[in-house]
């Protein structure tokens, strides 16, 4: 999906329509070491020997499988008149998305 890089908008802090940037959201990177997650069962010394392992023995490939190809993605409108006018919205579904 092709997005504008600047859009007019309604800020609600200034009170009508002004030009406004647009922006991808950064979504950073997942934590390793959160709830349930292999890593941690890894540091308590789980997952370890031989054997089965119920659910820490499942293939790589089953678990790196791509089941959805899209992904709402947040926009960020900043207001170029005050600067501090952040909005998010979430948009369409789409696999990528081009500011341009
Ligand atoms: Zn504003």
């Amino acid at each position: 999906m092709k997005m504008p890089r600047k859009v007019n908008r309604f800020c609600p802090y200034c009170k009508k329509r002004t030009e406004q940037k647009v922006k991808e959201q950064s979504h950073g990177k997942p934590s390793t070491l959160k709830r349930g997650s292999k890593q941690r069962a890894m540091l308590r010394g789980l997952n370890r020997g031989i054997g089965n392992k119920g659910r820490f023995s499942r293939m790589k490939n089953q678990a790196k499988q791509k089941r959805k190809t899209t992904k709402k993605t947040a926009i960020v409108y900043t207001c170029s008149v005050c600067g501090k006018g952040k909005d998010q919205k979430k948009g369409k579904r789409t696999s990528k998305i081009t500011i341009e």
